[in-house]
């Protein structure tokens, strides 16, 4: 094991069979060896700086169905609602003077925000805080959509991969939705220029070290700027009710994992991870993890912006939740920054 975990520090890469091997074989011990050494490599790299983002969830309006989500369009008991351009713009002001230096829109896949609606939110954020960045996590579009996008000035996109398996992706989605889409989404936006972040549930239903193996080979390859992983948690109005929820020890696991693959990754502790156990954020900072993403969204939509049960600072103002999270990263010995936190590129390019 220990030689496993040498060759995948030094090579930033294993064979699926390793992977698999990894995971299938962990134990206490190899934990803390792979946390150990992420948090090592990431301190080389970002010193003791946490970034953060201020998440904004635009709509949980949704033409998908994806069967894990609480927002999925076959959930008649979802609260619908969507943000106008204005409240999303008073959200970013509230965030910037609140210290975040990037904003995330995040939402269901709404026909209303068309490309001309998109494009006119990030010109104004851009415009009124040239200093910030503007991240997107709008689900699919399509090629000349992101290109709009990112000319109007958006720098980064979040689209979760899901599982880089593709049977596997079948059993999450209806099917309607493809996997060779959501692919070649993540390649255009690549292509495009955005940083692109991708990232999968841990623990979701029918997924195994086999699956797994198969995200860490991705991510191995296709070397994201950005990779949410957060705990699979079921919501009690979608078919996966009753499927047992991901493990913050598995999801530890794997972001040490995933720092060791890709040194300079940004890497958030999931508000997921936070919502299973009562610091889960700091365990996954203690495993190599570097970004939290507080909500910035108004107090009167979070709750319905419900992707899974018990959603963890639903009821908080933006301002708690931020100096909650100052004072528990505090506590663990790092330090919120006022900063973009892009990619620290040298390291990148290095690797
Ligand atoms: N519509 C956008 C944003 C999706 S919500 C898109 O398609 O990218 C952001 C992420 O929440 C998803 O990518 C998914 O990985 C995660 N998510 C959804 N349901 C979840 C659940 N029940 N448990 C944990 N994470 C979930």
């Amino acid at each position: 094991m220990l030689s496993l975990i040498e060759k995948l520090e030094k090579n930033h890469g294993l064979s699926l069979d390793e992977y698999k091997y990894l995971i299938d074989n962990r134990t206490d011990a190899a934990a803390e060896e792979l946390a150990a050494r992420a948090v090592k490599v990431r301190r080389e790299i970002y010193g003791n700086a946490v970034f953060t983002r201020g998440l904004i969830e635009i709509s949980n309006i949704c033409k998908n169905d994806c069967v894990y989500c609480g927002i999925r369009r076959s959930n008649t008991n979802c609260d619908r609602y969507r943000l106008t351009p204005q409240e999303i713009s008073d959200c970013v002001d509230e965030g910037y003077s609140l210290g975040f230096r990037t904003f995330v829109l995040q939402g269901g896949e709404d026909g209303y925000f068309s490309d001309d609606v998109i494009c006119g939110i990030v010109r104004e954020i851009k415009k009124k805080y040239p200093d910030c960045a503007v991240t997107l996590s709008l689900g699919e579009r399509s090629y000349e959509s992101y290109k709009r996008m990112y000319d109007a000035g958006a720098d980064r996109y979040l689209l979760r991969h899901e599982t880089a398996d593709k049977a596997h992706y079948g059993k999450l989605h209806p099917a309607e939705m493809s996997f060779d889409n959501r692919m070649e989404c993540l390649k255009n936006l690549r292509e495009i220029g955005y940083q692109v972040g991708c990232g999968f549930m841990v623990g979701s239903p029918y997924q195994t070290s086999a699956e797994l193996a198969h995200d860490l080979k991705f991510i191995e390859e296709f070397k994201p700027d950005m990779c949410g992983i957060g705990p699979f948690v079921p919501h009690k109005d979608t078919p996966f009710a009753a499927e047992a929820q991901g493990t913050v020890e598995l999801t530890c696991y794997l972001l040490s994992i995933i720092r060791l693959i890709h040194p300079p990754v940004l890497l958030p502790a999931t508000t997921a991870l936070g919502t299973i156990h009562p610091l889960g954020r700091e365990l996954g900072i203690k495993a190599g993890a570097n970004v939290v993403m507080p909500n910035l969204s108004p107090v009167a939509v979070r709750k319905k912006y419900e992707l899974y049960d018990n959603k963890i600072c639903t009821g908080e103002e933006s301002a708690q939740c931020r100096s909650c999270l100052d004072n528990r990263m505090k506590s663990i010995g790092y330090e919120i920054v006022i900063d973009r936190g892009d990619i620290k590129k040298e390291a990148r390019d290095n690797v």
